[in-house]
């Protein structure tokens, strides 16, 4: 059976990843309002009845926006490592004891006829996580908000059919943008985001025989663009050996707008 996902929304505004297999039903984030989140999976013709579990990557509100809302109104179990729990707990309203879940730091949990792979990556959250997906040798991986990509990440998400990836900003963009000298110390330090350059620097590491398609994800409404995302990291890989456009493609998200429900075949 299949695997398949779609790229809600992403941007600095507002992120939610979409992933399914015949019995799973996933979400990853839900950091936009409850209404948006019915819009966007109606768009993609997704029944949030038929969800079956909610996922969290960090406490950011880009994240969690519409989390409580939903999985309250569509009673989904959710799943946050501690720190994570602790840290949204304010923000997300009252849960039942019973849709509260722990899942780890580099813990594997078999859901059904899927397994996730969660990882740690350093960002200014309590304990941020990302995800790669596993069902029947496909493999996806969802690798936003992080400062830097680690040996350790590139290995865990090397040679995924399909990754959605970190383009947050143009470096000059950022340093010549109108953001205070802190935030952009923040967003270019260790534990802010990855960068255009840095994007396409680790992908042209972990991009392997299997891999068809780069999302590039969660880019800033201020310090970047999606044509000069997509132009700086076709450019670099390109430069590197790499030929778009055949078997391997890049692909826009969108704050606004769900990247179709697409099939890992
Ligand atoms: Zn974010
Ligand atoms: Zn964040």
């Amino acid at each position: 059976m299949t695997l398949s996902f779609s790229v809600l929304a992403s941007g600095s505004t507002g992120n939610a990843f979409y992933i399914a297999t015949e019995k799973e039903k996933i979400l990853v984030d839900a950091g936009v309002s409850g209404k948006e989140m019915e819009r966007l999976l109606n768009e993609v013709e997704i029944d949030p009845n038929s969800l079956t579990k909610l996922l969290v990557t960090h406490e950011h509100s880009d994240h969690i926006k519409g989390l409580g809302i939903m999985a309250r109104r569509y009673q989904l179990p959710v799943y946050a490592n501690e720190k994570t729990w602790k840290a949204m707990e304010g923000s997300i309203g009252k849960l039942e004891l019973d849709q509260k879940f722990v899942f780890n730091m580099e813990e594997t949990k078999s859901f059904g006829d899927l397994d996730v792979e969660s990882f740690g990556v350093s960002h200014d959250a309590a304990e941020p996580m990302f995800y790669t997906f596993h069902h029947e040798g496909k493999k996806v991986a969802l690798v936003t908000d992080l400062g830097y990509v680690s040996e350790r990440i590139k290995k865990t998400v090397e040679n995924a059919d399909a990754y959605i990836f970190e383009a947050n900003h143009d470096v000059s963009m950022l340093r010549m943008g109108r953001y205070p000298w802190n935030v952009k110390r923040r967003i270019l330090g260790d534990s802010g985001h990855v960068s255009n350059d840095d994007c396409a620097l680790a992908l042209s590491d972990i991009i392997g025989d299997q891999t068809k398609r780069i999302y590039l994800a969660h880019l800033s409404k201020d310090n970047n663009m999606k044509e000069l995302a997509r132009m700086s990291v076709q450019n670099y890989l390109n430069e590197h050996g790499f030929t778009l456009g055949d078997k391997l493609n890049l692909h826009d998200t969108d704050p606004k707008t769900p990247t179709p429900l697409y099939e890992v075949v």
